[in-house]
């Protein structure tokens, strides 16, 4: 019992007692909302003789749920599993297996992802003879989400709608709901509107569970939607005792409907609800404390919660400025060769911040470089990322075009009407005449070649595809590999059918980033570049295996890092444009949520910092030189250290201000200050027989050039990667 109330201080100690009745927890980061939380399950099972099966908490993230549940075990060991936690898809999703069926969702239910999702709208759109260019799947979908998670049915469209848009919106948002529920499924917004709508319709079930709950907890309030928060409300009307806890400071989910008003409302929605403050922060180091409120400071409109800590003042906060995402990503790398060599902290202590998924990847080859342990949480490792191997697939085929697996993968991506029955005709035609899938729909445009058994319907999109294919592969002979992958991307429409997706920008994202590793070998002259290329992805994608149990660092975005602590921190990526992200800039609303998020990533951090930006930045095919997130200059320089000397905001205003490390690579890069883009470099004086020495392929040997236009082939003997042919005016040679 001791131990439940000894490790709290006073005030985390009354929100833990307080145990009947709506109870507010308003506090900062790492001032132990969630630890309350836990205690509380403890305290209430092992104190108040509460029967944990009428216990239910809600945690933001599956991950937050197992953790939990850990130190749960260790308050209150014979609670484990008999309290209802998770998170509130998780928990519906119980409630409509067990109780669904009077609403006529049945028990087996399946449930369909994004994918699925998408595929559904779209023939419904078919169904419906809507256009898809003038209404785009995507948005619908958005649509049909956004209305499901406000609680807004179908009909509220044919009596409300305001306009044309919002009609068709109602009129596939009902046939889709039809077809879902042929196809016994739910999506995820349905887990919860269908356990409102059990709970509205049929108030015996409602009843039940209210009996059962005597007690439901919130973690991260501030992020509940408002169909989350009837939920809440519904399920604790009886007992009243409701119990959340939240940091309106820390609200990085408006883009999935969490609605902040929840928390503001909850006094009035809940009278006589007791509101507690929590103070004292236990997590941070002071500057990393300090760091923290001058970067929430400047949103409007906030009520200040005050935070302070009786903990060490600690390192100051590690300000660094590199050359590029290469850099960026190496300088992380070797700081944390040091701080495990020489410091107390092991790799599992150390987590990286990013903005977005797409900045993993320059991370990601560095730590596969160096031979490093990472563990990249929930988000796919890039190499591993469908939408990536999809392209990679692609190419792998017009290498290869006798790749039959490749082939399968990419057959009908994007979607191009090619049946599974199809296919396998196609199949096993090709190997009654004893030739490859390729050559079998290569054939299919040449007259005099026997035909496979498919109905001519069929055969349309083969025949296109075969077409497509042949011309891609013919590319692949001749054009460099950015060229070669642009020309795949506008032949297949990629893009078009990434955005009909719902994390289509996210996912396009990637694609974009793999046009800036795609740039890494113009260089070299087709069909090598290509083949190079698949050779480098092929060892990073083996290499792509963690066991359990090792400890690694961590690659995490900001916003699912939230709730979770690391002694060491590093937030990469700190530039305008990146964090803030371009896409906040003209919406004052959204901007004050990047702040938040930057908030939520320097609070991660319990005793190192590292804010880390690059000069220059290649992400997503762009390069970019960009200024230093305007969220550095508001944390004061008596409390940072780092290759800065001048205040930041002087920094690469001016060509004189460029700090000697960047002035360093720009001459070794042979450019200057003033373009972003490499100029076209004079060709470097070459004979066979001269060593040179090349970034990424290191040392070697000319054997001969062979002069063309402007511009001249090498071909080098290199010690470590053998022959290579390169275009002189791409390859970054040094002669030695
Ligand atoms: P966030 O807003 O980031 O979710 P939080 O308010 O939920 O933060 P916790 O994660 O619960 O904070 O606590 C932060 C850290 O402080 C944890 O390591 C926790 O164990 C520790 N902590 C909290 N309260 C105390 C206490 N009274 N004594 C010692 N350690 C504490
Ligand atoms: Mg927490």
């Amino acid at each position: 019992m001791q131990d439940i109330l000894t490790g709290l201080n006073p005030a985390q100690k009354q929100a833990v007692e307080a145990v009947e009745g709506p109870v507010l927890i308003l506090a900062g980061p790492g001032s132990g909302k969630t630890r309350v939380i836990t205690h509380r399950i403890a305290y209430l099972i092992k104190v108040v003789g509460i029967n944990p099966h009428r216990i239910m908490a809600v945690t933001f993230t599956n991950k937050a749920a197992r953790e939990m549940e850990t130190r749960l075990n260790l308050l209150a060991p014979s609670a484990a599993g008999r309290l209802t936690m998770g998170t509130f898809h998780a928990i519906c999703a119980r409630i409509l297996r067990q109780d669904g069926l009077p609403l006529g969702v049945p028990a087996d239910f399946v449930i369909y992802d994004d994918d699925d999702q998408q595929s559904l709208i779209k023939q419904a759109m078919a169904e419906l003879e809507l256009d898809p260019k003038r209404y785009p799947p995507a948005s619908i979908r958005n649509a049909i989400s956004q209305a499901k998670s406000q609680l807004v049915l179908p009909a509220y469209y044919f009596e409300k709608g305001r306009s044309y848009f919002e009609e068709v919106v109602g009129r596939v948002y009902e046939l889709y709901e039809k077809r879902l529920k042929q196809n016994k499924a739910l999506d995820f917004d349905d887990l919860l509107l269908k356990v409102v709508q059990l709970f509205k319709q049929h108030p015996e079930v409602l009843a039940r569970y209210q009996e059962r709950y005597l007690h439901v907890m919130v973690d991260e309030f501030q992020d509940t939607n408002l169909v989350q928060y009837e939920l809440v409300k519904m399920l604790s009307a009886k007992y009243k005792n409701i119990c959340v806890v939240g940091d309106p400071d820390q609200s990085i989910y408006s883009w999935r409907s969490a609605d902040l008003r929840n928390v503001f409302n909850f006094e009035t929605d809940n009278p006589g609800a007791k509101v507690i403050l929590l103070e004292q922060n236990y997590r941070s180091t002071k500057n990393i404390l300090e760091a923290a409120s001058c970067v929430i400071a400047p949103n409007s409109g906030r009520k200040p919660i005050s935070l302070w800590t009786e903990n060490e003042s600690g390192q100051p906060i590690a300000v660094v400025e590199t050359f590029n995402e290469q850099e960026e990503a190496q300088f992380v790398v070797s700081e944390i060769e040091k701080l495990t060599r020489y410091e107390k902290f092991s790799p599992g202590d150390i987590a990286i911040l990013y903005r977005t998924n797409a900045q993993s990847r320059a991370l990601e080859e560095a730590f596969i470089r160096y031979g490093m342990p990472y563990r990249l949480v929930s988000g796919t490792r890039f190499y591993q990322r469908r939408e990536v191997k999809d392209i990679v697939a692609y190419l792998r085929l017009l290498q290869n075009p006798q790749d039959s697996v490749s082939l399968q993968r990419v057959i009908n991506i994007p979607t191009r009407g090619i049946g599974a029955k199809t296919l396998s005709d196609l199949g096993q035609f090709a190997r009654e005449q004893d030739i490859s899938l390729y050559e079998s729909l290569v054939n299919l445009s040449d007259e005099n070649t026997p035909k496979p058994p498919i109905p001519s319907r069929g055969l349309k999109p083969l025949t296109d595809f075969g077409l497509l294919l042949k011309s891609l592969v013919a590319d692949a002979r001749n054009l460099p590999l950015l060229n070669l992958l642009d020309r795949l991307l506008e032949g297949i429409n990629y893009r078009e059918f990434l955005f009909a997706s719902e994390d289509g920008e996210e996912r396009w994202d990637n694609i974009l980033e793999l046009r800036t590793v795609a740039q890494q070998y113009q260089e070299i002259v087709p069909p090598e570049g290509l083949s190079v290329f698949l050779e480098s992805v092929a060892l990073v994608s083996d290499l792509d295996s963690l066991e359990e149990g090792v400890s690694a660092v961590t690659l995490i975005t900001l916003h699912q890092a939230k709730g979770l602590e690391y002694p060491v921190v590093f937030m990469v990526g700190m530039e305008e444009g990146v964090l803030p992200h371009s896409r906040s800039f003209d919406d004052p609303a959204q901007m004050q949520e990047e702040r938040r998020l930057c908030y939520v990533g320097v609070t991660r951090a319990r005793k190192r910092l590292y804010l880390v930006r690059a000069f220059r930045r290649s992400l997503m095919g762009q390069s970019n030189v960009n200024e230093p997130s305007r969220y550095l200059k508001d944390i004061p320089q008596s409390i940072t250290k780092g290759r800065e000397k001048q205040p930041l905001s002087e920094q690469h205003t001016a060509a004189s201000a460029v700090s000697p490390v960047i002035k360093q690579h720009l001459q070794s890069a042979g450019m200057s200050i003033k373009s972003a883009s490499p100029p076209a470099p004079k060709l470097l004086e070459l004979e066979a027989g001269d060593r040179v020495l090349h970034p990424q392929f290191g040392e070697g040997i000319v054997t001969s050039i062979n002069r063309v236009k402007n511009d001249a082939e090498v071909m080098i003997s290199f010690h470590s990667v053998g022959m290579k042919r390169l275009m002189l005016s791409f390859a970054r040679l040094t002669k030695l």
